[in-house]
C-alpha cells in the first residue's frame, strides 16, 4: 500500500492516475498527503535527500533518479545580535542549486511513468537541473525560454499569473497534447518537484537536533519557501521538533514578483495579498502567518498575511544582514 495519496488541492478529489500532473476532474493543482505512521529515515541513503524518501511521492527509493542531491552542509556563520547563524550551502548540489532536489523527484516520477522527454520552462538553474537529471535517467530534456529576455526579468514573468498565460500555460497545453512530461518547477506544472524542497527542512532538523528559530529563504514565486515550510510541518507532525520556525522570504527590491501588480494570486507557488506598500516598514518581516497564506493558495483562500520584505538586491545572506541589523530577530 502506498505511503501517500495524491489529491487535488482545489476539489479534494483523490487522483488514481499515477501519471497525472493536474487534477483529472477540474485540472487543479495537485498535492500529496502522507502517512506519518512508522516513518523512519533510510540510512542506506546517508548524505542524500533520498534518505527521506518515506515522505516523498515514491513507493520505493530504488528507482530514484539521482546525482547525489542533498546532504548539503549547514555551515556556522558569524553570529548576528548574539544569535547563532547557519548557512545551508545549496551550491553543493550536483548542478549547483537546490533545484536538483526538485528535479530529482520530478525526473524519478517521469521515468516511472515511462516518459522519454522532460520539458521545462526555465532560464536558470532549474533548466540545468532538468538537463542533468533527464540525462541521468536516459531521457531527453527540453528547456523553453523567451528569446532575448534577460534572466532576471524572465523569472518574475512566470510567477505573475497574468503573464503566465501566453508562456507557461501554453507549454502545459503543448505537453498535454503531445504527451510530453513537464518538469517546470511550479505546482501547477508539476506537483512532484515541489516535494524535493521539503528535504532541506529535514536535513536542518536532523543536523541541529531541533528547529531553528528563524529560516531565511530567497523567494521568487514562493515554491522553495513553502516546500521548506511543509518539511518543518512534517517534522512537527512526526514529533521531531517541538515548535515551528518563523520563516522570512527575501525578495530583491527591483523585481519583486510578489508585489509588482494588482493581483491576488502568485501562481502556483504561493498566494500573497499585498498589504501596504512595498516600502512600508511597518509591514515588517514576513512570518509564519504569511507562510500559512502561501500554503492556502492551493485552497483558493485569501491570505491575510504580510508580504515578503523588500530587502534590496541581495538574496540570501545579503538580504539577511539588514534584517539582523534592524533587530528583526528579537523575540
Ligand atoms: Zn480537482
Amino acid at each position: 500500500m502506498s505511503r501517500f495519496r495524491k489529491i487535488c488541492l482545489k476539489c479534494d478529489e483523490q487522483q488514481r492516475d499515477t501519471a497525472a500532473l493536474n487534477c483529472g476532474i477540474c485540472a487543479g493543482p495537485l498535492g500529496f498527503h502522507y502517512s506519518y505512521d512508522d516513518v523512519t529515515w533510510d540510512d542506506r541513503f546517508e548524505g542524500s535527500m533520498w534518505r527521506y524518501w518515506p515522505l516523498l511521492p515514491v513507493d520505493a527509493p530504488e528507482g530514484a533518479v539521482t546525482l547525489g542531491e542533498g546532504g548539503t552542509p549547514l555551515l556556522p556563520a558569524q553570529s548576528f545580535n548574539g544569535r547563532q547563524v547557519y548557512l545551508k550551502d545549496e551550491t553543493r548540489n550536483p548542478t549547483g542549486s537546490h533545484k536538483d532536489r526538485s528535479l530529482s523527484v520530478a525526473i524519478t516520477h517521469a521515468k516511472a511513468v515511462g516518459a522519454d522527454v522532460s520539458v521545462i520552462v526555465s532560464t536558470g538553474s532549474a533548466g540545468i537541473s532538468n538537463a542533468a537529471l533527464a540525462a541521468r535517467a536516459g531521457m531527453r530534456s527540453a528547456v523553453v525560454m523567451t528569446e532575448g529576455t534577460p534572466p532576471e526579468r524572465l523569472y518574475p514573468m512566470f510567477e505573475v499569473k497574468a503573464q503566465i498565460d501566453p508562456i507557461v500555460e501554453g507549454v502545459i497545453s503543448v505537453c498535454r497534447e503531445r504527451g510530453l512530461y513537464l518538469s517546470t518547477t511550479s505546482r501547477n506544472s508539476n506537483p512532484y518537484q515541489c516535494e524535493g524542497n521539503k528535504t532541506i527542512a529535514y536535513e536542518i532538523v536532523e543536523e541541529l537536533g531541533g528547529a531553528p528559530d528563524w529560516v531565511v529563504v530567497p523567494v521568487g514565486g514562493g515554491g522553495t519557501i513553502s516546500g521548506i515550510w511543509r518539511g518543518f510541518r512534517d517534522c512537527h507532525a512526526l514529533g521531531l521538533i517541538d515548535s515551528l520556525p518563523r520563516m522570512i522570504g527575501v525578495v530583491p527590491r527591483d523585481y519583486n514578483a510578489l508585489e509588482v501588480a494588482e493581483y491576488d494570486w502568485v501562481y502556483p507557488a504561493g498566494i500573497l495579498r499585498p498589504v501596504g506598500t512595498a516600502h512600508d516598514r511597518s509591514a515588517g518581516a514576513t512570518s509564519d502567518r504569511w507562510l500559512r497564506g502561501c500554503e492556502l493558495l492551493y485552497f483558493r483562500a485569501r491570505s491575510r498575511g504580510r508580504p515578503p520584505r523588500h530587502i534590496g538586491r541581495g538574496l540570501g545572506l545579503a538580504g539577511f544582514q539588514p534584517l539582523a541589523r534592524e533587530r528583526e530577530f528579537e523575540g
